[in-house]
């Protein structure tokens, strides 16, 4: 018999993998993709996030770990686990020598990514090259891998693991890490979610899916419905504002837009809807999901005119351009006189001091809601562009309660031979908001510690089972 399952193909799976390998045990992973799609969200990632206390190789000055638990706390507005969240920041400030061992190689960050070089350590090569390393390391080491393998459920025996089942399929292994990503891409679920709001729309119809098709939650669904502690809000996710033009999967990084913070958004009646110059965009990136979520029709459009270009990360697909502002209305389907009004009320409020992006500025607007705090210039000069934004899923924060042991509980009893790691239980650690990097802190961090805490357990079983046959 295999001494660890692990279930799922992304980060966390692959961390827990390694290091049930590195202890000793037998490993098989089974993975719901096709080699070719392997991988989950991680393949999308670009980044970790690390405490450190002083300068490390990538990493300029320090972020100790007061600061970024300061940061998740901020983010999450207090619904998180202090122990486990300070577990996870420390946890980042050693894995990295262990990551680079594995094949992990880093990198600065490029200019125009989230002004991040402080915080986050870059994958060279992004999360695909990351993801490709670990599963070339598995198979060096001899951890058997099968792609295709969806397990749909598992048999349980009092909290304890027996096997997996993939469609006719059986798996037995004396101990078993889930790390099957959260429901993003499971439509239904999201629906359900999110419910159908005051104007009778159903807002999940019209969110797209950034990363992996294949998180459809199955196992989450089974644990929880098996009577599983779970955690967190099914509301709840990492939700970004992304090209309307995405594709429903897999649109990746290269779709976000992020000039939000450079012009001003419009919904789809043309007025404008929330602060744009609220605070940097890495710390507000993440919100503007959720807020075009509320919009009616679920559509937003970021407007921005000549004097942004070059100042932030250009998307894949270009702006829609136009010479004026009734003609870039009347290109982006919006009423033209209402839109040509909202432009020319933010225009006259603005109040602009010494334009200045890297910091807190004080160009900002006057007797106009909602109020441009920081950043906030006429939208004068063309060729105006805009943007369609739409909801764009990250992940899920509805997931499996843990401790700091990443075993599975029951009625608050933790299981001896059932871990889970990565987004299924991200939501112990998030529950709401979000700090670039963090998601794949966290998988790292747990997904470590269940495959070390699994192997541990397989140990014990064959201990005792030889020690039975002795006796
Ligand atoms: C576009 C994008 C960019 C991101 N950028 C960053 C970043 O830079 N930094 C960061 O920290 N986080 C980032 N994230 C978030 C990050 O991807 C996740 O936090 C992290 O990858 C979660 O790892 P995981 O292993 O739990 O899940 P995944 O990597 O999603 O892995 C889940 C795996 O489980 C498999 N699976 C699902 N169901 C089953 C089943 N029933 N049976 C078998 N296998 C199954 C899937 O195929 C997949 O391989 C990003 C996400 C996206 C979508």
């Amino acid at each position: 018999m295999i001494d660890v399952l692990v279930i799922g193909g992304g980060n966390a799976a692959l961390c827990a993998a390694l290091m049930a390998r590195e202890a000793g045990a037998s490993v098989l992973l089974l993975e719901a993709a096709p080699r070719e799609w392997r991988g989950g969200n991680s393949q999308h990632t670009r980044n970790l996030r690390c405490m450190h206390d002083a300068p490390q190789d990538v990493l300029v000055e320090a972020y100790p770990e007061e600061e970024y638990w300061q940061d998740l706390l901020k983010v999450t507005g207090g619904i998180t686990n202090e122990h486990l969240a300070r577990l996870v920041i420390r946890e980042s400030s050693t894995c990295r020598d262990w990551m680079r061992k594995h094949g992990v190689n880093f990198q600065p960050p490029l200019s125009g990514a989230l002004h991040v070089a402080r915080t986050n350590a870059f994958f060279m090569g992004g999360g695909k090259a990351l993801v490709n390393a670990y599963y070339r390391s598995a198979e060096a080491l001899g951890v058997q891998i099968r792609y295709d393998t969806l397990v749909d459920s598992l048999e349980l025996d009092n909290g304890r693991f027996v096997a997996a089942r993939a469609g006719g399929e059986r798996f037995t292994a004396r101990a078993c890490v889930l790390a099957a990503g959260g429901f993003e891409s499971n439509r239904e679920w999201l629906r359900e979610a999110w419910g159908q709001n005051e104007r009778g729309e159903w807002p999940a119809d019209n969110f797209l899916i950034r990363g992996t098709r294949f998180n459809t939650g199955v196992l989450l669904k089974f644990m929880i419905d098996a009577g599983a502690d779970a955690i967190g809000d099914p509301s709840q996710s990492h939700c970004v504002a992304i090209d309307a033009r995405a594709p429903l999967y897999d649109g990746g990084i290269c779709t976000r837009i992020d000039c939000v913070s450079l012009g001003v958004v419009v919904n789809r009646d043309a007025h404008r809807f929330y602060d744009e110059g609220e605070d940097f965009w890495p710390k507000r990136y993440a919100i503007w999901g959720r807020l075009t979520a509320m919009q009616p029709g679920q559509i937003a459009y970021s407007i921005i005119d000549s004097k942004a270009v070059g100042r932030f990360m250009p998307p894949v697909f270009p702006g829609v351009q136009a010479d004026t502002l009734p003609e870039l209305a009347r290109k982006l389907g919006l009423d033209e006189a209402r839109f040509t009004q909202t432009l020319s009320d933010y225009n006259a409020a603005c109040r602009v001091g010494t334009f200045d992006h890297t910091q807190l500025d004080d160009c900002h607007t006057e007797g106009i809601q909602p109020a441009k705090t920081h950043w906030a210039r006429p939208i004068d000069t063309p060729p105006y562009y805009g943007y369609a934004l739409r909801p764009g899923i990250t992940f899920t924060y509805l997931g499996l309660k843990v401790d700091d042991t990443a075993a599975v509980r029951f009625n608050d009893r933790p299981s001896d031979n059932l871990f889970v790691a990565g987004e299924m239980m991200a939501g112990n650690v998030l529950g709401k908001g979000y700090t670039a990097g963090v998601g794949m802190s966290i998988g790292t961090a747990f997904g470590r510690i269940a495959g070390t805490r699994a192997a541990a357990s397989a140990q014990a079983q064959r201990a005792n089972g030889a020690q039975r046959e002795a006796a």
